[in-house]
């Protein structure tokens, strides 16, 4: 092979890669990994039904644009009765995951010189997308005396006249808190004061168990809200997500969707039409199994004496630990795989990321090891 030298792009330079998928290949067969961040169900039986049968139609060419209209009117109504979020099926698009979404808002809306405002800590993809698009992303703080829930006084702080966007995850990775209404509230109105876009990235929308979700799309509509299929549904490997953002907005974002990835997946959409149509009891199933999870985890780690929040939501823990290089460090050698917090924000620094989405053995069995560092 002739070696030739090409150098990547500048903004490829500013990124690197993810941490958290580094982490996949280290684990030998016995390590527990409580560094994944989907859910270790299957897919429900009738969405899987669905998928198959729109191959055997031959379901599997070009759709819209914006993805099947059929799809696209049903997340409308799901939006207007969980979300109270006014909207048009039209508004809609159907995205190659929540990643595909995130990823379109920040090459439609940000600019070089645009502050972005995102929780520290907070999922790194935000980060990585904010420098990929040349905006800066300006982190502000969530602190662990408030379960880490975002605060509307924080938010006003880190606005400048250079502010863009901010960015909401409620439920959060890596915390797992959620926020309070108020604060939603306040957010949306910030932003209306000061002509600032909302990104609410609702993913881990339906796995609470304590509280209730509030999205800011409800205040606004200079809301961009962001949802998808990978988590409640357990979908994760058939990427599909879904925007939702009014007429002005919406015209932007398809110019980035249809160039990037003209369509999402045929069968994945009639996937995600089956999820959000069919019956609900997998959903439920697995939220009640979460919660028993999160419950074991969070009396383990507190008795082992790291301090950890009961998060209300996502399947994340975010304990204290002194040192979490050390700690992520001697959990492996110890056959137990964390992630660092300090990949998720400044304020990560001395926590890890333990995810629950693992079986119930597997975390009695971690937090034994755990109880041995
Ligand atoms: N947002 C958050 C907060 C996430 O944790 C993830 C997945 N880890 C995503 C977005 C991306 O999800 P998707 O699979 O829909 O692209």
């Amino acid at each position: 092979m002739v070696k030739i030298m090409i150098n990547p792009a500048r903004r490829v330079n500013r990124i690197e890669l993810s941490q958290i998928r580094k982490m996949f290949v280290a684990p030998n067969p016995d390590t527990v990994n409580l560094g994944i961040g989907e859910p270790d169900f299957d897919v429900p039986e009738n969405i899987k039904l669905a998928m198959q049968e729109a191959i055997n139609e031959n379901d599997t060419h070009y759709t819209p644009n914006k993805g099947y209209e059929e799809l696209q009117e049903v997340i409308a109504n799901k939006l207007d009765k969980d979300n109270n979020i006014k909207t048009e099926a039209d508004n809609v698009i159907i995205t190659a995951g929540a990643s595909e979404a995130l990823y379109a808002c920040s090459q439609a809306f940000f600019d070089k010189g645009d502050e972005i405002i995102l929780p520290n800590p907070s999922f790194l993809g935000y980060s990585a997308w904010i420098k990929l698009s040349d905006a800066t992303p300006v982190f502000a703080d969530c602190y662990f005396e408030n379960e880490f829930k975002l605060k509307a006084e924080d938010v006003e702080k880190k606005i400048t006249d250079k502010t863009k966007a901010i960015i909401l995850n409620s439920p959060s990775n890596p915390t797992g808190s959620v926020m309070d209404k108020e604060d939603v509230k306040a957010i949306v109105d910030l932003a209306t004061d000061n002509d600032i876009l909302i990104i609410s990235d609702e993913i881990y929308e339906k796995i609470i168990y304590k509280g209730k979700h509030y999205s800011s799309g409800a205040y606004s509509d200079n809301v961009i809200t962001i949802n998808g299929f990978s988590k409640t549904y357990a979908m994760t490997g058939l990427r599909v997500g879904y925007l939702n953002a009014n007429e002005q907005f919406n015209e932007e974002l398809l110019k980035i969707h249809q160039y990037c990835v003209a369509c999402t997946s045929s069968i994945s959409q009639r996937g995600a039409l089956e999820a959000l149509t069919g019956p609900q009891d997998s959903v439920k199933k697995m939220v009640k199994e979460f919660k028993r999870r999160r419950d074991l985890i969070v009396t383990s780690l507190n008795d082992l004496g790291y301090p950890t929040c009961n998060a209300r939501g996502a399947f994340y823990v975010f304990p204290q630990v002194d040192d979490s290089n050390t700690f992520v460090r001697k959990a492996l050698d110890n056959g137990v795989v964390t992630v660092g917090g300090s990949a998720f924000g400044s304020n990560g620094k001395n926590h890890v990321r333990m995810s629950y989405a693992n079986s119930y053995e597997n975390i009695e069995l971690a937090m034994e090891r755990l109880s041995k560092i």
